[in-house]
């Protein structure tokens, strides 16, 4: 009888689990299998495909909070949070992640962005605010040609002058270029690229420094466009790269989608108070708050994934994963050097760049495109993210030898 009642008991949950899968309607469940086939071998992008939200959204659905409107729109660094807003939360994710870029808690701005773009977008109005009320002068974009195509569109959007760096063969801002092309007589707002998008290189912020250290009179704003790397360098030995103390920077933005798995867009911005003191006020009756941030309605959920991820994953975990994901950027670099196929990668990266290969393996592995002169022409790249393991890589390679 007991074990009867075990069969019956096992035959309703496991039924329950298959009908849990279906939606219900034919088209969504084919295309939800079939994005799952195609996860598994998505390797140019920098998407961290292990998201690790489940348990968020068992709690999300079996609280109830999933039938709540809430909106984070206004100022979440205050003392006083909106009701039906997450803004605590919010508050609480930047006061935990300014630290790992050495922004001090009295000394810090931020918000959980829409994504790494709202980040630059934040980060570039900010910076040229700041300088144009701290002297008086517009001042001039410095960006490299390598930087993420965000920067430039963006510029173009708040019509800002702008004067495109040419970079190193990998994907370096050239100091003495931004010297050619830099005029001293207005202030410099200077975006860095932290994983410039196809080579993954960043920017060297010390010798790019000393170039604008020579203009003791030029104010200068420093803007780093950190959508991949600034989520994992914190974690790393290279943490020095993204202290704002040490290469003297005032806002820097970063995915959450990317190395934080979230599963979409999002994003983080912090920048200085000093930053924050010196933008354009819009005090909004209807709203009885000072709205410098871009956007108006702003996203509630996103900053609990941040919040939920900060305490069950938490800096522990992503240093291992940081510390994975570079060991097999460099493990794949090995397997193709040992093939003698052509690649490259710069050291903090986990961005391989190679010759392309067949179009059937770059279709099956996703793989984005590049195309370079000076290392032979038409290239490709593998973004080496969690999920993009030894074993998987062996995959790849096997496939590129046949
Ligand atoms: C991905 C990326 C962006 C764009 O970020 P989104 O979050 O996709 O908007 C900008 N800059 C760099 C360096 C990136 O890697």
């Amino acid at each position: 009888m007991k074990k009867r009642f075990f069969f019956l008991a096992t035959l309703f949950s496991v039924s329950l689990a298959l009908l849990a899968q279906s939606s219900g309607f034919k088209e969504l469940d084919e295309w939800a299998k079939q994005t799952k086939e195609e996860q598994k071998t998505f390797f140019g992008y920098p998407a961290n495909e292990q998201s690790p939200l489940q348990g968020f959204y068992e709690w999300y659905v079996s609280s109830g909070m999933c039938e709540v409107n809430m909106n984070n729109a206004g100022d979440p660094m205050t003392d006083h949070p909106n009701s039906m807003s997450s803004q605590r939360f919010e508050r609480e994710v930047i006061e935990f992640f300014a630290p790992l870029y050495d922004f001090k808690k009295d000394n810090v701005w931020g918000i959980v962005t829409h994504s790494g773009t709202d980040g630059n977008n934040h980060g570039i109005y900010f910076g040229a605010k700041y300088l144009y009320n701290t002297t008086g002068l517009k001042p001039i974009v410095y960006v490299s040609d390598e930087a993420h195509y965000s920067n430039l569109r963006l510029c173009d959007l708040q019509n800002l002058d702008v004067r495109i760096v040419k970079s190193d063969d990998m994907g370096r801002m050239i100091p003495e270029e931004l010297e050619n092309v830099l005029d001293p007589s207005r202030p410099a707002l200077m975006i860095y690229a932290m994983g410039s998008t196809f080579k993954g290189a960043i920017d060297d912020q010390e010798a790019l420094n000393a170039v604008l250290d020579k203009y003791p009179q030029m104010k200068v704003y420093r803007h780093i466009d950190a959508a991949l790397f600034g989520g994992y360098l914190p974690f790393t030995k290279y943490r020095d790269m993204v202290s704002c103390k040490k290469m003297r920077y005032q806002s820097i933005a970063i995915s959450g989608h990317k190395f934080f798995g979230i599963d979409s867009p999002s994003g983080l911005f912090l920048c200085t108070r000093e930053t924050y003191d010196n933008q354009n006020n819009f005090n909004v009756t209807y709203l009885n708050g000072n709205m410098r941030m871009i956007n108006c309605s702003r996203d509630a959920v996103q900053p609990i994934k941040f919040w939920w991820l900060i305490k069950t994953i938490g800096r522990d975990n992503w240093s291992k994963q940081a510390t994975q994901m570079l060991d097999c950027a460099d493990y794949l670099k090995a397997q193709l050097d040992k093939m003698n196929y052509p690649c490259w990668k710069n050291t903090y990266s986990n961005t391989v760049f190679f010759r392309r290969p067949s179009p059937e393996i770059v279709k099956h592995f996703n793989l984005a495109h590049g195309y370079d002169e000076r290392f032979g022409g038409e290239l490709a790249h593998i973004v080496v993210m969690q999920h993009v393991t030894k074993e998987k890589i062996d995959l790849f390679i096997e496939a590129l030898k046949k």
